[in-house]
């Protein structure tokens, strides 16, 4: 199977290039069409978990700051303003169309000690009986150095594997992974289906330390490789057309898929 067709229970991760414009306000247009769309899989049925950034990028902008605070601190103000930026747009709009949506901030020390992680998962199951959309972010107000996940990639994979989801949806600012850099080469084409994550396709998602300009695709890469190991398919698409999961989700190409390893029961 190259697609997420049939799947069930899915997590979609949304980054702060996909949620907002270059002057750091929010991209209403597209957080709209991707609730939109969210909701519209619910309604047939299916569980949606969703991984959001954007917290401090949104934040930058309701606080009208020219960059993103240097300094740590000043990252963590920025990212407590933007979260109830987001949380107010995804609460917003899933009403509309007649959804729930719960709050998770979560850190990488939830997943690690035992009894937070229960707790959370039991969080989550309960979400899902009642009925509600779990919107997950990293909380950034308390998460520095050795609790921090860093990157939301990989934070929606861990959660893809703790929730046993069917699959994880990363949705980036290209349209998967390349077979060299499309910015730069011409002849560069698009990997449909990756059957096992080799050190040759990390080195095309651009290794760690190399700066190839394919949009943060390394730590896609690595979070595919997490799902996959838990035996949960990845597929990365552009964000730009939320509209493009209902491809995945009706079974036709779109973006790259990342094979699983099979389960181990
Ligand atoms: N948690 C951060 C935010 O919401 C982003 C982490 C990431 O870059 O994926 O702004």
């Amino acid at each position: 199977m190259d697609n997420l067709k049939g799947a069930k229970r899915i997590v979609v991760k949304v980054g702060t290039s996909t949620l907002t414009y270059e002057t750091g306000k929010a991209n209403i247009r597209r957080i709209r069409k991707l609730v939109e769309v969210l909701s519209d899989l619910k309604n047939s049925g299916m569980q949606i978990v969703l991984v959001t950034s954007g917290a401090i990028g949104i934040g930058v902008g309701k606080l009208g700051l020219s960059a993103k605070p240097k300094d740590t601190p000043g990252r963590q103000a920025a990212a407590t303003v933007g979260q109830c930026e987001l949380m107010f747009m995804y609460d917003k709009l899933f009403a509309e169309f007649g959804h729930i949506t719960g709050q998770l901030l979560v850190t990488k020390l939830d997943f690690e000690n035992e009894e937070r992680k229960n707790n959370l998962s039991n969080s989550f199951n309960k979400l899902f009986e009642y009925g509600a959309v779990p919107v997950v972010n990293e909380n950034d107000a308390v998460a520095v150095d050795e609790i921090v996940f860093g990157d939301n990639d990989n934070l929606s994979a861990i959660v893809a594997n703790l929730i046993n989801a069917d699959g994880l949806i990363i949705l980036s600012d290209i349209d998967g992974l390349f077979s060299g850099n499309p910015k730069t080469d011409d002849n560069a084409v698009l990997i449909p289906v990756v059957e096992k994550i080799t050190e040759e396709i990390e080195t095309l998602a651009g290794g760690a330390g190399s700066n190839r300009g394919t949009g943060g695709m390394i730590t896609k890469i690595h979070a595919a490789k997490v799902a996959g190991s838990a035996g949960i398919p990845t597929a990365i698409i552009n964000g730009s057309n939320p509209e493009d999961i209902y491809r995945l989700i009706e079974g036709r190409q779109t973006g790259t898929f990342f094979r699983p390893e099979s389960r181990e029961e």
